[in-house]
């Protein structure tokens, strides 16, 4: 029989404070383990540190033992840690861990509406969420120590005895409560420990078997882990994924703790960019699978882990985001992404290229919200180019080789190598403007829709005019940014207008008719405002430059500013923008289509009045012409696909009459 060596009261203020923790906390139980285990690490590493400073010279043997005992409905956390005497159970468990305890619901009760960041503060105490009884069994390292015994139901009663135990070090049990009772399962204890334990940097063993992985990469210094170390983790952590395309050690001290890695994975387009995936740990414990509130809303399509001690966690979320250290943080790891991003561009743009499709929706993501990120990546913000390097070829050297001899701030001036082998290149908007200056001074051609704007892509292509591709989904609204950051350049999709270079002026102009004075231009003009019938349709003629295979007889252009206040009206009423009836048929005069065609109406002319057979060909020739090059821009409704197919059957038979 071991004698009561006290009773008494905790001295708080609260009476009995667990009714109001189970009511608020109720779908939160389980931390209890997070917290004990995390105890018991703390008297390992306690003890650690005495024995660092020569202050105990025993062994450690640092481990954390779980036990089960079903039929006593009791759990149990042990571990050969730092141990307690009596009056430091006194302090520690009836002082501190009761105060802190009802601190914690202070807070909470004022903020109750509101998370509290992985309800940390709670501490010891939180064990009574899930016990009817609590029991401490501890041993303290020092020279001659008495174990003690203490106990409590969690009300403000406890009793504190001698304890007959020999190993250094403490026990705390649990009985637990009639409906908590699955914590007597070892697979729920098990997967308690794999959430919030993995990464604690002691064993931590169930019935004997190690659970926990222990180590905790990002806690390792960045050069002792290869390439493989770090997939590794990342499968670990996100497993049945596909590999991440790049990834950040982030790692300092001072002004802040900050530990971490973080991952760029390939983004699908369907991917939810306003969801975290980063987990948040505090010195190794799992805190929470988001950590919305620390890191900055652009980099929230990362994944990894970022661990800091400097994160207050017994706040509410709301009050995080304001938090001065927090909003550091959040720049601090804003700027060291950015680093990474542009030592990539600078030490294997190949790579950096590579993996562009799903970097460039971070960095665009990014330039878009956070002025300091936008001025750090300016200049690593690249676009697919038509451009093949005309008269580059020769050059086969990997970008490497060069980038490798630069030094400094010398990456700005590396310039995409054409692909030897017809893989897309790429360039910066410096670079386009650069070379494309003579032949159009800040002009920027740009294609929104590979498909659709094929014809448009082959034009300028064929003209030598140099197009780049703004067609990833975040593309819209980042032209808009560029506009807004280069006033001075004038952005202009390929369907908006054509360039002078690929009109032929001179023939435009021709007059043809002396009698009525009239250029082949208005003729063909007229002849498809009649055939056409469309008052919101402008019609203008031009001659395309007939050394161009690619011209076609028509085409339909949308000017960029008509588009525009389209595709903002159909973004406020929130609907996907229609095809508009205002639109421009450029007719390509040049065409020998158009060249028959205007023949054809003239031998209607001369044969008198009335519907002539080849008056009615020409009609349905000019709809057609019109059609097709709609087709071509996808700006067909189920209506006009009908009318296309029966007037093309319409064509055809006349065709063959003869
Ligand atoms: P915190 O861990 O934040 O200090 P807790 O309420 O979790 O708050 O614990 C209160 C105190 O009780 C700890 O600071 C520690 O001194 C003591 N304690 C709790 N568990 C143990 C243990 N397993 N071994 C030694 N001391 C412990
Ligand atoms: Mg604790």
């Amino acid at each position: 029989m071991t004698t009561i060596l006290e009773q008494g009261n905790i001295s708080i203020h609260t009476e009995n404070i667990f009714p109001i923790i189970k009511k608020w906390l109720y779908s939160d139980h389980e931390i209890f383990l997070r917290e004990l285990i995390s105890n018991a690490v703390d008297a390992i590493q306690k003890l650690n540190m005495v024995a660092r400073s020569g202050g105990y010279s025993g062994n450690l043997e640092p481990e954390i033992q779980i036990a089960i005992d079903k039929e006593q409905k009791k759990l149990s956390i042990s571990d050969t840690g730092i141990g307690m005497t009596a009056d430091e159970v006194k302090k520690y468990i009836n002082q501190v861990a009761f105060s802190s305890a009802e601190e914690f619901v202070e807070k909470y009760k004022s903020s109750a509406d509101q998370q509290i960041i992985g309800h940390f503060g709670l501490g010891f105490y939180s064990s009574f969420m899930v016990a009817s009884q609590v029991e401490i069994d501890t041993l303290s390292y020092q020279e001659g120590a008495q174990a003690v015994h203490w106990s409590c139901d969690g009300s403000t009663q406890f009793e504190l005895s001698d304890s007959t135990r020999t190993e250094r070090g403490t026990t705390i049990t649990l009985t637990l409560q009639d409906d908590e009772l699955d914590y007597l399962e070892a697979s729920r204890i098990q997967q308690l420990i794999k959430t919030y334990c993995d990464f604690m940097p002691v064993p931590i063993k169930l019935d004997g078997e190690q659970i926990n992985k222990q180590k905790a990469p990002w806690k390792e210094s960045p050069s002792s882990l290869t390439k493989e170390d770090y997939l590794e983790f990342y499968r670990y952590l996100y497993p049945f994924q596909e590999d991440p395309l790049l990834w950040v050690h982030l790692n300092t001290d001072y002004p802040f703790v900050v530990n971490g890695i973080l991952y760029f994975p390939k983004l699908k387009p369907d991917v939810d960019v306003t969801k975290g995936q980063i987990k948040l740990f505090c010195n190794q414990v799992f805190v929470s699978d988001n950590c919305e509130e620390v890191i900055p809303r652009f980099l929230l399509p990362l994944r990894g882990v970022i661990d800091s001690s400097d994160i207050p966690l017994n706040v509410s979320r709301s009050f995080l985001q304001n938090d001065r250290t927090v909003r550091r943080i959040a720049d601090y790891i804003a700027k060291k992404v950015g680093d990474r991003l542009k030592e990539l561009y600078r030490d294997d743009r190949q790579e950096y290229v590579r993996g562009w499709q799903d970097l460039g929706t971070f960095v665009k993501f990014g330039s878009l919200n956070d002025d300091k990120f936008k001025k750090q990546v300016e200049d690593i913000l690249i676009y697919r180019t038509t451009w093949q390097g005309a008269g580059n070829q020769a050059s086969t050297d990997a970008p490497e080789v060069q980038v490798q001899s630069a030094e400094g701030d010398a990456w700005q001036d590396v310039s995409p190598k054409p692909e030897a082998d017809g893989t897309p290149s790429y360039t910066t908007l410096k670079e386009y403007l650069e070379r494309n200056q003579s032949r159009h001074e800040n002009r920027v051609f740009y294609c929104t829709d590979e498909v659709t704007q094929a014809t448009y892509v082959e034009l300028h292509k064929s003209q030598g005019l140099e197009v780049l591709f703004m067609d990833s989904f975040i593309d819209s609204h980042f032209v808009s940014f560029l506009e807004r950051e280069h006033p001075e350049v004038k952005f202009s999709r390929v369907d908006a207008d054509l360039d002078e270079t690929l009109i032929d002026s001179d023939k435009s102009s021709e007059i043809v008719d002396p009698a009525t004075n009239k250029t082949r231009g208005e003729q063909i003009k007229e002849l498809f405002q009649q055939a056409l019938n469309k008052p919101k349709l402008t019609i203008r003629t031009e001659a395309l430059k007939t050394d161009n295979e690619a011209a076609p007889p028509a085409m339909v252009l949308l000017p960029e500013a008509l588009r525009r206040m389209q595709e903002l009206n159909a973004l406020l009423q929130q609907q996907t923008a229609q095809f508009p009836e205002e639109h421009v048929l450029l007719v390509n005069t040049a065409h020998p289509l158009i060249q028959n065609l205007t023949k054809l109406s003239q031998g209607s002319v001369l044969q008198s009045s009335g519907q002539s057979p080849s008056a009615e060909l020409s009609t349905l020739i000019c709809q057609h012409v019109y059609d097709l090059a709609l087709m071509a821009q996808k700006g067909f409704d189920a209506d006009g696909m009908k009318a296309f197919v029966e007037r093309s059957n319409q064509v055809l038979t006349r065709l063959t009459q003869n």
